[in-house]
């Protein structure tokens, strides 16, 4: 059956089994049917406009509320469009896939000393997956280092019940749906960065180091503080801040995004993200005196 329109978007009503559960899906996925990882429910409540996701961001007492809320916000019409647009027309290579086709929320356990930051999802990685970085290349480059720092259990990310498990580590992205040409317009920033601040109001009491992974992750993460220090601090790959929170000092960290214009041109390689990992983890245990 082909693609068709439905009161909530773009759906393909062809039911498709997840790659590791075979259980059967449409796309996008409905919230609550099972998907694993899907942090909502069907009455879960949706953001349509820069107005809603304020308030209902504000309102997330827990990280459980919080991702459940961003897992199906609509606020953006063109990443909503998109997203659904990937989800139902998929990559050729993915064609026998359901697509998450909704938002990406963060991933990692809720008191990390180690927040990274990236851009946003990958329309055919966490778009497809229903996890952040995973299913991509970057992913692949990105959890392989965390797993040789000792801050992921495993080197391998595929979808999201592969079994992954971050160890003090979060991640997150500052604009939560893939967006066309993995450029979100400075409007679509705006409308997300409130689903950020969330987040850091929720884990930032346990966070040494935020590790930005390129400029726009990096101004992302200067947003979130109040009291940001003037002229603000510039991006670069190694470059650190310290950054006067609300919850004590935390260092921010510049990397250079994973991106494979960055990896197959040796711009990144594993060696720099290990020295970056290193030094987040130095920082952490500085900070626990330990
Ligand atoms: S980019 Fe952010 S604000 Fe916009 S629809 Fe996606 S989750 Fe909502």
């Amino acid at each position: 059956m082909g693609p068709i329109f439905g009161h909530s978007g773009r759906v393909s009503p062809q039911l498709l089994p997840h790659p590791r559960t075979g259980q059967l899906f449409p796309s996008p996925v409905p919230p609550g049917t099972g998907w694993p990882g899907d942090p909502a429910t069907p009455s879960t409540p949706v953001a349509k406009t820069p107005a809603q996701v304020r308030r209902l961001a504000a309102s997330a007492k827990t990280l459980d509320d919080l991702d459940a809320m961003i897992s199906v916000c609509r606020a953006c019409p063109r990443l909503v469009a998109w997203r659904e647009e990937v989800a139902v027309t998929k990559r050729k290579s993915f064609a026998d896939q359901p697509y998450w086709g909704r938002p990406a929320t963060g991933f990692g356990p809720e008191a990390p000393r180690i927040l990274i930051a990236g851009l946003a999802p990958a329309a055919q990685g966490a778009n497809r997956t229903g996890r952040v970085f995973t299913g991509d290349r970057s992913g692949d480059f990105l959890f392989a280092a965390l797993h040789r720092a000792g801050l992921a259990n495993q080197a391998v990310c595929v979808d999201a019940a592969d079994g992954m498990r971050l160890i003090d580590t979060r991640m997150a992205a500052a604009v939560r749906c893939a967006p066309p040409g993995n450029a979100p317009e400075p409007a679509e920033r705006a409308t997300c960065a409130p689903w950020l601040a969330a987040e850091w109001r929720l884990v930032g009491p346990s966070v040494a180091v935020i590790v930005a992974l390129g400029g726009f992750a990096w101004r992302a993460a200067l947003e979130l503080i109040a009291d940001r220090p003037k002229p603000a601090p510039k991006f670069g790959h190694g470059a650190t801040a310290t950054l006067t929170t609300a919850y004590g000092d935390v260092t921010l960290l510049g990397c250079y995004h994973p991106s494979q214009q960055n990896t197959f041109t040796g711009r990144l390689t594993p060696d720099m993200l290990d020295d970056i990992f290193e030094l987040a983890k130095q920082i952490g245990n500085e900070r626990d005196g330990q």
